[in-house]
């Protein structure tokens, strides 16, 4: 009874809609999906009414993207309420951050010789949590680079010459709206960032679990979460960060399966709040 706790919408970054998430995760034989895309839950209500009917559980979820001491800090939310008014506010404000952000980028593309309108870009996006993937895509549309992997290493790498920050958000901050949006917060791919010392004051917000299987972990990166989520006393998740084929990505549906005692594990300590 596998789960893939970590999957992108086309309502962020991603490719494919809530509804063709579900049937791919149907096909991949997954029993339990969390949708879990960039700074919004719009993906998330669709593809629950959508599991429904096939018999999918569907996890709503987000996935907060904060910046602590020059890394970059995912946070992700399970079973957040995505009606709560006061996530939805902080969400719109965040949102418009991702926006503004897209016309900076655009800008600073210009001043390297680079033309692309953000409105090619809010056009591939064509939605609210616009972000790199849709400039990049924009980068390709219009001939200026040949994949996803030149767009990033050429301008909007973290370290690139048109990279942009994102609305200021501390992963202290980002734990404690999952929580008072009734959500369970778990630290997304601790490998990328590589902080690991910050787990202890982020459990004192209310971290609840840590991203232990992911794509590319070996075996002694999965030991070494591993150990800590025991040491900490915190839930095991894990999932693909599914993109869609073709997103820049190899990985597909099913390539990750999380046992699913991890949603039971996740319920629970809703359950608790
Ligand atoms: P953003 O939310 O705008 O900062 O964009 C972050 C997203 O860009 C990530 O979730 C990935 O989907 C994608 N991304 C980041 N780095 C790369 C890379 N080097 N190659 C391809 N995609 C990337
Ligand atoms: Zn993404
Ligand atoms: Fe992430
Ligand atoms: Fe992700």
């Amino acid at each position: 009874m596998p789960a893939d706790l970590h999957i992108h919408t086309n309502l962020s970054d991603g490719m494919d809609s809530p509804e063709e998430i579900v049937k791919i995760a149907q096909a991949a034989g997954l029993t339990a999906i969390a949708i879990t895309d960039h700074d919004t839950v719009a993906g998330s209500a669709r593809a629950w009414a959508a599991g429904g009917k096939s018999g999918i559980e569907v996890v709503p979820g987000i996935e907060f993207t904060t910046e602590l001491l020059g890394a970059e800090i995912h946070v992700l939310g399970y079973f957040i309420d995505a009606a709560d008014a006061k996530l939805n506010a902080i969400l719109r404000k965040i949102q418009k951050g991702r926006r503004d952000r897209i016309y900076k980028i655009v800008e600073k593309l210009k001043g390297l010789g680079v033309q692309i309108e953000a409105d090619d870009v809010f056009e591939i996006a064509k939605n609210d949590s616009p972000g790199r993937p849709h400039v990049a895509k924009a980068l390709i549309k219009a001939g200026i680079v040949s994949s996803f992997k030149e767009a990033f290493n050429r301008y909007i790498d973290f370290k690139g010459p048109a990279y942009v920050s994102h609305y200021k958000l501390s992963p202290y901050e980002a734990v404690k709206i999952i929580k008072e949006a009734g959500g369970v917060p778990v630290y997304a791919h601790p490998a990328v960032s590589a902080r690991d010392n910050i787990i202890p004051d982020l459990m004192k917000e209310g971290l609840r679990g840590i991203e232990v299987l992911y794509p590319g972990y070996g075996p002694e990166q999965i030991k070494h979460y591993k150990k800590l989520a025991l040491k900490y006393g915190l839930i095991v998740t894990g999932g693909t960060d599914f993109h869609g084929v073709n997103s820049g990505r190899e990985v597909k549906l099913g390539d990750i399966l999380v046992p699913d005692e991890a949603v039971a594990e996740l319920k629970a300590e809703k359950d608790k709040t």
